[in-house]
């Protein structure tokens, strides 16, 4: 009666923690959205666009002063050169923009190779536009890109692979050797890659970050994709965008433009004036996320979790093997947001086969009093003291 992939899907872990966490009246540190962080300048600019309009539909490729400073936020940053006309789409959010490039480039049965643990939507999306997921697994501690699994993983079927550097949930930056490997490999076997690129300045410490449009020899096989949910802290917005050479692009707007056709005019003028923000913006908030983070690590270390280090996204991954003999990381979620009141997400949830249970991931784009919060109360919580939420 239904389609087979999404009457099997669940409700999302993120949503179903969120819940539980309004319910209880537990810190929601689970979900990824950030609280606080957003630039006045971007709100005004979309108020002054609410007010002025246009309100009708925007051009199908979104509006040209953001598909220009999509460009030129990427050649600012990252020394990337983009014909805008050509080679920038926007959509409605990184998801749509997911949605838009699985549904135009994969046939019935073509296999897609992506790396677990993984953001939810991938493997639903690829499905349902008729793809097969191909997992290739990162394991903790290090969460290395194993070589030989991946090229094992490869087949005359292989059409895509999927990457998301910085990745969700462990904030592992993909390295200029790790990408350069996958560039060779899709040269190799004739593949394409899709490259989530929704973190790309939620770098920290000086560390740079390196986009697989770079890569030498493989542009024209890349389709990089941003969100100004991540960059901006408005997830809400749902603006993203896509970029990719021509004969990648012309499709992947052909799916947009009968997936959603067109996103808010008012949001995109307003992202296109955050993208041309001064440095100082972009710096500042790697700086404000990055003391945030050192906030929850230490407090999290305190309270005896071992926390890796953190380089980059909104997230720190915990393991909680010495805290959870029960090896069950969504009971222990539950179990933290009851009894300390304070929420995080099962790492298993980002795992096809939800074997992976070691680990649990925190979301640090708070506001430093959340998080002082909720390092109190884990701090109570393990000195064996029940914690007093307000529900
Ligand atoms: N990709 C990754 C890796 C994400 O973490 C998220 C959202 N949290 C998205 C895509 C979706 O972005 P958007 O909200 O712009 O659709
Ligand atoms: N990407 C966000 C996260 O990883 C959640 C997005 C969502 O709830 N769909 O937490």
């Amino acid at each position: 009666m239904v389609n087979s992939v999404f009457g099997a899907a669940g409700t999302s872990i993120f949503e179903s923690m969120s819940r539980l966490a309004a319910e209880t009246g537990a810190i929601n540190l689970g979900q990824g959205f950030p609280e606080g962080f957003v630039p006045a300048a971007l709100v005004e600019a979309a108020i002054s666009a609410l007010r002025d309009g246009p309100h009708q539909y925007p051009p199908m490729m979104g509006l040209p002063v953001l598909r220009q400073a999509v460009a030129d936020n990427a050649k600012r940053f990252f020394n990337l050169d983009i014909d805008w006309q050509r080679e920038v789409l926007v959509t409605s959010g990184a998801t749509e923009a997911l949605a838009d490039t699985f549904l135009a480039l994969l046939e019935t049965g073509d296999e897609v190779i992506l790396f677990e643990p993984v953001y939810d939507a991938y493997a639903t999306l690829i499905r349902r536009a008729g793809g097969v997921v191909v997992p290739v697994r990162l394991l903790p501690p290090h969460w290395d890109l194993p070589q030989d699994a991946l090229q094992n993983a490869i087949t005359s079927k292989t059409k895509l692979i999927v990457v998301n550097t910085p990745m969700n949930p462990i904030g592992k930056i993909f390295s200029p050797e790790e990408l350069r490997f996958l560039g060779e490999l899709a040269v190799k076997h004739d593949l394409t890659i899709v490259s989530d690129e929704v973190y790309e300045h939620l770098v920290f410490d000086g560390r740079p970050f390196h986009s697989l449009f770079a890569v030498d020899g493989i542009r024209d096989r890349v389709v990089r994709i941003g969100s100004a949910g991540k960059s901006f802290s408005v997830t809400g917005w749902k603006v993203g965008y896509v970029t990719a050479s021509p004969k990648l692009l012309e499709p992947i707007a052909r799916a947009h433009q009968y997936v959603t056709f067109t996103t808010p005019p008012a949001l995109q003028a307003a992202v296109a004036t955050g993208l041309n923000l001064p440095d100082n913006y972009f710096l500042d908030l790697r700086r404000q996320l990055a003391e945030r983070r050192d906030l929850l690590v230490d407090g999290l270390r305190d309270a005896g979790f071992e926390v890796a280090d953190a380089p980059a996204t909104y997230f720190v991954v915990a393991d909680i093997s010495t805290l959870d003999t029960a090896g069950d990381d969504l009971a222990f979620c539950r179990r933290l947001t009851l009894e300390a009141g304070v929420t995080p997400v099962p790492i298993s949830s980002f795992y096809g086969s939800r074997d992976v249970r070691s680990h649990v991931r925190f979301c640090f784009a708070k506001k430093a009093e959340t998080l002082v919060n909720a390092v109190e109360r884990l701090a109570l919580w393990r000195q064996g003291h029940a914690v007093k939420v307000a529900s």
